[in-house]
């Protein structure tokens, strides 16, 4: 899942981000120098997208399975984000064979997922997404990612950070039926925002990545992360159950809902 909602903007000063919401008024010149300059500094996340300048498309992995077989994925750099539209994200996704968890193979897998989520930089990443249609998930929310957020919408939202987690073979199922509706995102459909209504407390059951059976109670932002990679491990986008006319461009985020629309915030 995308980690924010206005990264891109928040990194550059009021006047700037004004400019940035009208391309006409940007040259194109302006445009692609204000994208170098922020991919390459190396303190500052990429929350523009970055060139690809890495691996080979995670989407020829998945079109040709992943059965390539280790030694060649071995030999691959970070595989980058595969994107909608891909058969691989839009099937279900097969249990990791518990003695299997331990195998080079699946820690690779694990470790890969990890590095991927965080250099995107997103709060979560189910396999699926790197072209391997495996049930394994993986989430982190971090203070600084957080800050870059509203107050106001971090309280609404009801989002904490919290400790990487991965979870092999979840199983999630909800504590209430408490919901909220919010605008979310995802790496595999990047640069769009719709509303989705997930259950507030949800609690989820499987392994770590040492094969330790482990279990999670979660509310709030952590929640609805923990639900939208459970979705893609069923072949489900966040498109797919999305409040029908709210599906709109990051840029147009904080416009208002159509008429009609349920509004934002907890059932
Ligand atoms: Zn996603």
């Amino acid at each position: 899942m995308e980690a924010i909602h206005r990264f891109s903007f928040r990194l550059f000063p009021i006047s700037l981000a004004e400019r940035c919401r009208k391309p006409s008024l940007l040259a194109p010149n302006f445009r692609k120098l204000i994208h170098r300059t922020i991919s390459s500094s190396p303190n500052i996340p990429k929350f523009i997208p970055a060139p690809k300048t890495y691996g080979s498309s995670s989407t020829s992995i998945a079109k040709a399975g992943w059965f390539l077989g280790l030694g060649e994925q071995k030999k691959m750099s970070l595989p980058s984000i595969v994107k909608a539209g891909d058969p691989v994200l839009h099937e279900p996704a097969r249990e990791v064979d518990p003695k299997e968890i331990g195998s080079e193979k699946i820690q690779k897998i694990i470790d890969d997922m990890v590095l991927t989520m965080r250099k995107a930089p997103g709060v979560g990443l189910a396999a699926p997404q790197i072209g391997i249609p495996l049930r394994i998930i993986v989430l982190e929310d971090t203070k600084e990612y957080i800050s870059y957020a509203p107050k106001e919408e971090i309280k609404a939202q009801d989002r904490r950070p919290f400790d990487l987690l991965v979870i092999i073979n979840p199983k999630l199922k909800s504590k209430s039926n408490k919901t909220a509706l919010f605008f979310e995102g995802c790496l595999s459909v990047d640069g769009f925002r719709a509303v989705v209504e997930r259950y507030l407390d949800v609690e989820i059951a499987g392994f770590d990545r040492n094969g330790n059976p482990i279990k999670v109670d979660a509310s709030g932002w952590q929640a609805r992360i923990l639900q939208h990679e459970c979705d893609h491990l069923d072949g489900t986008l966040y498109v797919d159950k999305m409040v029908p006319r709210t599906f709109r461009t990051a840029e147009n985020l904080t416009l208002p809902l159509a008429e009609g629309c349920p509004k934002l915030g907890v059932r």
